[in-house]
C-alpha cells in the first residue's frame, strides 16, 4: 500500500496553511501536498459514508508514518479495565458526534480489510495516540478523496472512560473523536479550546462551535438536501443515481 501520511497526534501540532475562505482559529483542514482530505466525492461540502472496524489481528502497512504495524486493543483495554461494551459505546459516542454536525454517516464493519478507518493498538508503543491518512495519490486536485485511515493507540498507557480531572490518564472518547476528526480530514486549529486542538484537557467532551464548522467545511450540514443546479438549456439532464 502506497501511503503518504501525515504525523498526527494528541500531543503535536502540524501547521497547515489554508485559503482565507477555510483559515479559521476555530478549525483547520488537513492539506497534504497541496490538497485537502476527504471521504466521499472530492468537493468540499459534500456528503460520505465511512466504514469503520476494529484490528483483530495484527496487520502492518508498509509505508504508514504512524499505526504501521497494529495489533488488537482488547489488551489495552483489559489493563485499562475499561470492558468490551463500554468501549463499544465509547467509540459509537465519538462517531456520533461527527455524524450529527455534518452530513458524514459512520458504519461498522466486521471485515478489517474492507474498511475506511481501521482502529488499533500500536504494535510499537509511542506517544498517546496517532492518525495516519492515505489518499488517492492519482487524482490531483484541490481535494483529494481518502483512501484509507489508520487510527492507534500506545497500549502501554493507561486510559479511562470519563473524565476524572487527572489529565495525565485520556479518556477514551475523547482520544477517539479526535483522532476521528484527523481520519476524516481535519488537522489542528490551534493548542486549545476545540476538540481537535492538540493538547488534550477536560473542560468539554464533545465538539466546539470550531469542530463542527470544520466538519460542514468538509461534509455540508447534517441531513441538509440535496441541491441540484438548473440545468442549462441543451445540457443533457443532471445524472441523479450518483446523489
Ligand atoms: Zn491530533
Amino acid at each position: 500500500m502506497r501511503a503518504v501520511a501525515a504525523v498526527l497526534a494528541l500531543v503535536l501540532a502540524v501547521p497547515a496553511a489554508a485559503p482565507a475562505a477555510f483559515a479559521s482559529d476555530a478549525f483547520h483542514l488537513l492539506r497534504l501536498d497541496g490538497s485537502y482530505l476527504k471521504w466521499g466525492s472530492p468537493a468540499l461540502g459534500t456528503p460520505a459514508h465511512v466504514r469503520y472496524a476494529f484490528v483483530t489481528a495484527p496487520a502492518r502497512f508498509p509505508g504508514a508514518i504512524n499505526c504501521d504495524a497494529m495489533v488488537p486493543l482488547e489488551p489495552m483495554l483489559k489493563a485499562s479495565g475499561i470492558g468490551a461494551e463500554r468501549f463499544r459505546t465509547e467509540v459509537a459516542a465519538a462517531f456520533a458526534m461527527w455524524q450529527h454536525a455534518a452530513d458524514v454517516a459512520f458504519r461498522e464493519v466486521t471485515d478489517p480489510a474492507a474498511v475506511d478507518i481501521l482502529i488499533g493498538a500500536q504494535a510499537k508503543p509511542r506517544g498517546f495516540a496517532f492518525t495516519n491518512v492515505d489518499y488517492d495519490h492519482a487524482a490531483a486536485g484541490p481535494v483529494r478523496v481518502l483512501k484509507k485511515s489508520l487510527i492507534c493507540f500506545n497500549p502501554d498507557k493507561p486510559w479511562k472512560a470519563g473524565f476524572d480531572g487527572n489529565v495525565e490518564v485520556y479518556d477514551i472518547r475523547y482520544a477517539m473523536a479526535h483522532e476521528i476528526g484527523h481520519a476524516i480530514g481535519l488537522d489542528h486549529p490551534s493548542p486549545s479550546g476545540q476538540l481537535m486542538s492538540f493538547r488534550y484537557g477536560e473542560d468539554f467532551r464533545t465538539l466546539r462551535a470550531g469542530d463542527e464548522s470544520g466538519a460542514i467545511a468538509l461534509y455540508g450540514k447534517p441531513g441538509a438536501p440535496v441541491v441540484v443546479a438548473a440545468p442549462k438549456p441543451g445540457a443533457p439532464p443532471p445524472d441523479m443515481a450518483l446523489r
